[in-house]
């Protein structure tokens, strides 16, 4: 007879861990108990030996689905007189130190009850339990239990407060549990001010999509707008309502076999898309799959599918894909409660699928590539915030509030760093507004009081700001990061990198510099907390600074200009910008006045996107060197680069552009001019890494979203024996950027 004291940390509260436990321990005939604690779980089990033994492999190996269980402790106990094994009731003193489950998507036993006519949950739409439905979105306060959530409202009826209170029930302590007699409902509004309830608002909303109509759809972490996906003019009409010409929108479809009847799926792709989080994955399309869907993402080789996550989707989704795309107007943030949503996306929905479940949190859907086999994050939001990114040690409690575009936020508390959900871009009051509620929220629920709090070094951005009135109001020390700087320390923490030398190439479209230029094609030696700026791209003078962002023939034009090469009407960069807007650009790169110094790599896509006529404005952030990259398709030589300089090296790019513009002269394919360019960069890289004898190379910054890349490159360092390093828990753009922040202001880097 042996006793065994456990201590689990991890994510093991409001995951189901103790009925898991209790459930566990009876199957193996042990005696003990279970309980929460601050640190975690606490369990005592009591039994023979080898049965012992044989629960402490599974309480690891078998954990249920939302738990992620980090560690485990044991300690041998004296023996004590037992007989039954029990669960103990949550202390009222919870800890604030666990983690916060994310939203789960409704599991396989959850989806069987859902429709089965003879259960009393049939065809309910917020049916959940232990091992899914909604967490992070939900929660107002800790300690996690009912009365904290926004659920509160709803009084439990004797059926669920049965199930609630039984430790052999998979709904034993499911917060949210609902069912139709006691939780929230579901009910359908248009414009005719009818409101039909019940199921027979969903039915009534599956007729609407059928129709071609446009549904806004009250989801998880709040609104989508729907439409049929088979259907070009519902899908155009969704894109003129939005204002949205032609950022491509993400696809609902019902299972993996839908979803490869559009994009090529292999078991890695499979697993992501079925995965719990049901993030959006960028899938390859399937080429010449014309036709039904085109109009989703014009121009691009590559597709974002999602499975679907809630009972509602479930409901909804016939044999048909939908269109997913998140309820706002183009660069607001995404609409949360119903009043809201009746205001803001009136035009532009049809009709309105609403329920009374109150979101406390607004949260997006993430998107995820797939990279080597592995989750590639391109948004981090819905499914994975708030779970933490574990630090190499602990360090002073910061919050950091990232950059412009794509901002989370990030807090630390020991060597735990929790990330918030995608707040969007940061560049009007509405989403200074989500900053404050975000910021607010996630020092509560984690019960931070920071030391410290970080923001970007640019002098412009409004969170830079924010951050600066937040550090005045708490009188604590605002810290302003590079943002290639930060960049860095997110990749390091992320590929969980200590102690050796890394060289890394951070590539990106905007970041303001230390010599304040512009940044963007960068090369940093970081070893331990020192970060040092090895090399560079050649700085190119941008006329207009900014305004140079959505018009890429501007940049192609600068980029000319400082090659020697002249303005000549045959190429397509030049015949698209207007004889008016060159005259002034002329004047002010032959004056040097209103010029901004820049060495982005973002920039020099969007000068080879302009010049190989692929795209001259840009719509939405990223656009030019998305529809470079879809042309990539075939091994092709480089172009030649110099690297001169010693300390920093600088990369310069004017071999290449005259290269490309004879190209462009003796008529090669613009597809080969594109896959050319691509493999230069990739070989930029691997020179530099040559030239510095660097065993590991890292690489982030947004320019690092396309895959195509990705893969020339680490292919190169691996052919010469390095290592290559990407992330794998944050993005690698500026949604990854307050992790950075937060670790070098907290003194971890
Ligand atoms: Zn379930
Ligand atoms: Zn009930
Ligand atoms: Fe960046």
């Amino acid at each position: 007879m042996v006793r065994r004291r456990l201590t689990v940390w991890g994510v093991v509260q409001g995951v189901g861990f103790r009925p898991f436990v209790y459930q566990l321990a009876v199957r193996h005939g042990l005696t003990g108990y279970v309980g929460n604690d601050s640190a975690g779980v606490i369990v005592e089990v009591q039994g023979e030996a080898e049965q012992v033994e044989r629960f402490v492999q599974d309480l690891s190996a078998h954990s249920p689905p939302l738990a992620r269980v980090h560690r485990v402790e044991s300690i041998e106990r004296p023996a004590i007189p037992e007989t039954v094994f029990t669960i103990r009731p949550s202390q009222t003193t919870t800890d604030r130190s666990s983690s916060i489950p994310a939203d789960i998507a409704t599991c396989a036993d959850c989806l069987r009850e859902l429709f089965d006519p003879t259960d009393r949950r049939y065809r309910y739409p917020f049916i959940n339990c232990c091992h899914c439905g909604p967490r992070f979105t939900i929660i107002r306060s800790l300690p996690y239990d009912r009365p904290a959530t926004t659920l509160a409202g709803f009084a439990l009826c004797a059926d669920c407060e049965r199930e609630y209170h039984d430790p052999a029930n998979r709904r034993f302590h499911a917060q949210p549990i609902a069912c139709p007699a006691c939780g929230p409902k579901v009910w359908l509004e248009s414009d005719d001010a009818t409101r039909i309830e019940r199921d027979d608002a969903i039915r009534t909303a599956v007729r609407v999509l059928d129709g071609g109509g446009i549904l806004a759809v009250k989801g998880i972490g709040g609104f989508h707008l729907a439409c049929d996906a088979t259907n070009a003019c519902a899908v155009a009409r969704l894109r003129e309502r939005k204002g949205r010409m032609d950022k491509p929108f993400a696809v609902l479809v019902k299972d993996v076999d839908m979803a490869k009847r559009f994009a090529a799926i292999n078991d890695d792709h499979a697993a992501v898309l079925t995965g719990p989080e049901r993030p959006i994955v960028m899938l390859e399309r399937h080429p010449g799959q014309g036709g039904v869907i085109d109009g989703v993402a014009p121009d691009l080789r590559t597709i974002g599918l999602m499975l679907p996550y809630s009972p509602l989707h479930h409901l909804l989704l016939g044999d048909r894909p939908l269109v997913m795309t998140s309820g706002n107007r183009s660069d607001e943030p995404i609409a949360r409660d119903n009043t809201e949503a009746r205001e803001r996306l009136g035009e532009l929905a049809d009709a309105f699928l609403m329920h009374d479940r109150d979101i406390h949190s607004a949260c997006d859907d993430s998107v995820i590539r797939v990279f080597a086999g592995r989750e590639y994050p391109i948004r981090r939001s819905r499914g994975y915030a708030p779970l933490p990114v574990k630090l190499p040690r602990s360090g002073k409690s910061v919050l950091a509030v990232g950059g412009e575009l794509k901002a989370t936020l990030c807090v630390t508390s020991g060597d735990r760093a929790y990330l918030g959900q995608h707040l969007g871009d940061v560049e009007s009051p509405d989403t200074l507004a989500a900053l404050d509620r975000a910021a607010e929220h996630l020092l509560d629920l984690f019960r931070i009081a920071p030391d410290r709090i970080a923001c970007d070094l640019h002098p412009g951005y409004l969170s830079a700001d924010w951050a600066a009135r937040f550090a005045e109001r708490r009188g604590i020390p605002l810290v302003r990061i590079q943002h290639h700087h930060a960049h860095v320390a997110s990749l390091l923490v992320d590929a969980n990198v200590n102690g050796t030398p890394v060289l890394v190439a951070c590539f990106d479209g905007t970041g303001y510099g230390t010599d304040g230029s512009i940044w963007g094609g960068e090369f940093f030696l970081a070893d331990g907390d020192r970060i040092e700026r090895v090399g560079h791209l050649k700085y190119v003078p941008l006329p207009g600074g900014d305004a140079a962002i959505r018009r890429p023939y501007r940049v192609a034009l600068a980029h000319l200009c400082a090659a020697g090469l002249p303005w000549s009407d045959d190429l397509p960069c030049v015949a698209a910008s207007p004889s008016a807007e060159q005259r002034v650009l002329r004047q002010q790169l032959q004056r040097n006045v209103n010029c901004v110094p820049t060495s982005s790599m973002g920039r020099l896509f969007d000068a080879v996107a302009s010049l190989l006529g692929v795209r001259h404005v840009v719509n939405f952030e990223g656009q030019a060197a998305m529809e470079l990259e879809a042309l990539v398709d075939e091994v092709a030589e480089s172009y030649p680069f110099a690297t001169t300089g010693v300390d920093p090296l600088v990369l310069d790019p004017r071999p290449l552009l005259a290269a490309i513009v004879a190209d462009l002269r003796t008529r090669v394919p613009v597809r080969l001019i594109a896959s050319r360019f691509h493999v230069t960069i990739a070989e930029m890289i691997r020179d530099i890494a040559f030239r510095l004898n660097a065993p590991i190379v890292g690489l982030t910054g947004g320019v690092f979203q396309n895959v195509t890349l990705l893969n020339l490159v680490s292919h190169r360092l691996q052919a010469d024996g390095r290592t290559a390093l990407t992330h794998r828990q944050v993005p690698c753009n500026d949604g990854g950027l307050s992790l950075g922040q937060a670790v070098i202001a907290g003194g971890i880097r």
